[in-house]
């Protein structure tokens, strides 16, 4: 029967561990693309993700194999995101697998991800399919990692393919063990339709590209179908595979993985994890798990020209068309101007999206520092949530506040845990527990309230640990916390911009570091400038930067000159990047920095 030979399934591993290295190595073992037709890494065809090395949305395609057995199979692969940041989307591309094949570097290790990856699959109850890589460096140790595998994740490993993607050694094997190990779909294909949409996105010349998995039933052109999450139906115009390019074929059936296209013209209609039925013969239940993607880091982002409102605008607009976890809407700041309050699903989606603003759009931006969701209890009974420090209430109106919590796991050698354990309690870590990997490997989980991890966090965990440690985590609730909004002022008059919601112990430090750091930060300028911090009224720190004198300038004119050419250099990137604030020029930096200190 035709479902005996389909193998979907999906590439899981911590970041570099060799994922998109390994699926090029399977679509060219499988003759998909020759190598001439391929280019690197054909999956990650987003410019940003090729440059930055991670997949940010995931893909699928469908390689013909023929298998040692004598029989030719089908294997769908799909990609996924190897980042926290995603990993709803990492939990769909699963539910659309029977299988994953667990990818460890043979250098490093069981990792952070690695296990929350690993977790994920078990938990959509596929087969785990480990596979060790980087053989080919002289500091691979397979063995002692397939043992690794076998103690902490507690799957058989003994047999696991240990391949190179790089050189290309053994990728056989890694086919074999998806015929062998990955159980073949078994759904009802007269079933009603029932389908699950684990991707989605814009095409200009066929809508909405809708990327799905049938669990039952048959899907082709013509067909009236239904998103069941949203009730918005629509009749299907097309019906495809990957291989890896779109390729329309007559009909979708149970166990196939595809796209269909129905002329519809928003992704938000379209979302990731949604279920697809028949209108008229619609099946009894969705599928499970199906969530709106929430924001969790909030940020400003300001046109650095005020006049270039609209394009940032319609920039937005027009990145939110294929990525619908991306939220905006229109904010005004004193400092600033006109702009947007954004939510991202967190940091790197963050970063992600502003340099595609500036990239692809060609757009200089100021982004303020990122918040996350405040909820404040107000004495008036009602609730709301604050994702821009301007707006929290005043203190007299609030009875209390919650911050949002995350549970955090962080692997690490053994020798790093008083310097990771002393960091976790600088940032108001709450100690959990601590398990041992191997003698000299451990586990630490942590709960830390997100906004001490937004920002450096990362950075600061992998310096101290000189890289080895890995981080992942996720949103553990809120929970009771005493905050205060910290202002800070510029020249006499609050920069709404630069304000930020701290605990209360931490004001009185933070408001002084910050007005040490803006003062490094904001240049001399024709007239002296005080810089302060206040909470409500009262000042709690003050800095000065010194009014500009002509002499200094002159001086370094007359230096050496690449010194000057340094100096120039500066300023041009400086002034890009300056926003006149009232009358003080105010660098870019400025308005990031303030969450840099400790
Ligand atoms: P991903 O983040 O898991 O998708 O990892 P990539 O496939 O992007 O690989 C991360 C880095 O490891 C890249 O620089 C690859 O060239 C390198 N890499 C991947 N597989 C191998 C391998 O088998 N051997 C060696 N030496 N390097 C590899
Ligand atoms: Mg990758």
């Amino acid at each position: 029967e035709r479902q005996k030979y389909i193998r979907n399934f999906s590439i899981v591993a911590h970041i570099d561990h060799g994922k998109s290295t390994l699926a090029d190595r399977l679509i060219e073992e499988t003759g998909t693309l020759t190598r001439r037709e391929m280019e690197e890494q054909v999956l990650d065809s987003m410019e940003l993700e090729r440059e930055r090395g991670i997949t940010i949305k995931s893909k699928a395609v469908r390689l013909v194999y023929k298998s040692e057995d004598g029989k030719e199979y089908i294997l769908n692969l799909i990609d996924t995101p190897g980042h926290v940041d995603f990993n709803y989307e990492v939990s769909r591309s699963l539910a659309a697998c029977e299988g994953a094949i667990l990818v460890v570097d043979a250098t490093q290790g069981i990792q952070a991800q690695t296990l929350a990856n690993c977790y994920l699959a078990v938990d959509h109850n596929l087969e785990v399919v480990p596979v060790i890589n980087k053989a080919d460096l002289p500091s691979a140790r397979p063995e002692e990692v397939k043992e690794e595998i076998e103690d902490v994740i507690g799957i058989e490993a003994h047999d696991a393919p240990v391949v190179s993607a790089k050189t290309g050694l053994n990728i056989k094997d890694v086919l074999e063990a998806i015929v062998e190990k990955v159980p073949a779909p078994s759904g009802d294909e007269e079933a009603p339709l029932k389908a699950l949409v684990f991707d989605s996105y814009y095409d200009s010349y066929k809508g909405v590209v809708s990327f799905i998995r049938i669990k039952n039933g048959t899907i082709k052109q013509g067909t009236k179908m239904k998103f069941m999450s949203t009730g918005k139906e629509y009749e299907v115009t097309e019906v495809g595979i990957f291989a890896p390019n779109f390729y329309p074929v007559e009909e979708l059936k149970a166990g196939d993985v595809g796209y269909f296209t129905a002329s519809i013209k928003n992704v938000r209609d379209a979302r990731v994890g949604d279920t697809v039925t028949e209108s008229k013969r619609p099946t009894e239940e969705a599928l499970p798990g199906y969530r709106p993607a929430i924001p969790m880091v909030y940020s400003g982002i300001y046109p650095v020209d005020g006049a270039k409102y609209d394009e940032l605008k319609e920039a937005l607009e027009k990145l939110q068309i294929n990525d619908a976890a991306l939220l905006f809407e229109p904010e005004t700041s004193i400092a600033l101007g006109f702009g947007f309050r954004c939510g991202f699903l967190g940091l790197l989606h963050m970063e992600i999206i502003q340099e595609r603003i500036e990239r692809e759009f060609d757009l200089d931006i100021i982004t303020t520092a990122p918040s996350v969701i405040y909820k404040v209890h107000k004495t008036d009974g009602t609730n709301m949530d604050i994702t821009n420090p301007t707006n929290l209430p005043d203190p007299s109106e609030i009875r209390y506040m919650e911050e949002p919590i995350v549970k955090v796991s962080i692997i690490t050698p053994s020798d790093f845990v008083g310097s990771i354990m002393e960091l976790c309690q600088e940032r108001r870590g709450n100690f959990i527990n601590m398990e041992y990997i191997e003698t000299t490997r451990v586990v630490l989980h942590y709960q830390l309230p997100l906004n001490e991890i937004i920002y450096d966090f990362f950075d600061v965990l992998k310096s101290r640990t000189k890289g080895y440690a890995s981080l992942d985590y996720e949103l553990d609730g809120y929970k009771e916390t005493e905050l205060v909004k910290l202002d800070i002022l510029l020249n006499g008059d609050v920069v709404d911009a630069l304000s930020m919601i701290v605990p209360k112990e931490r004001a009185y430090n933070r408001g002084r570091n910050t007005a040490e750091k803006l003062k490094e930060i904001i240049p001399r300028q024709m007239f002296e400038i005080p810089i302060q911090a206040a909470v409500g009224s009262k000042i709690i720190a003050r800095e000065t930067v010194k009014a500009l004198r002509k002499d200094v300038l002159a001086k370094c004119y007359g230096g050496d000159i690449s010194r000057k050419r340094k100096l120039l250099e500066k300023q041009k990137k400086g002034k890009k990047r300056m926003r006149q604030v009232g009358s003080v020029e105010v660098p870019q930096e400025a308005f990031m920095s303030i969450l840099k200190v400790d």
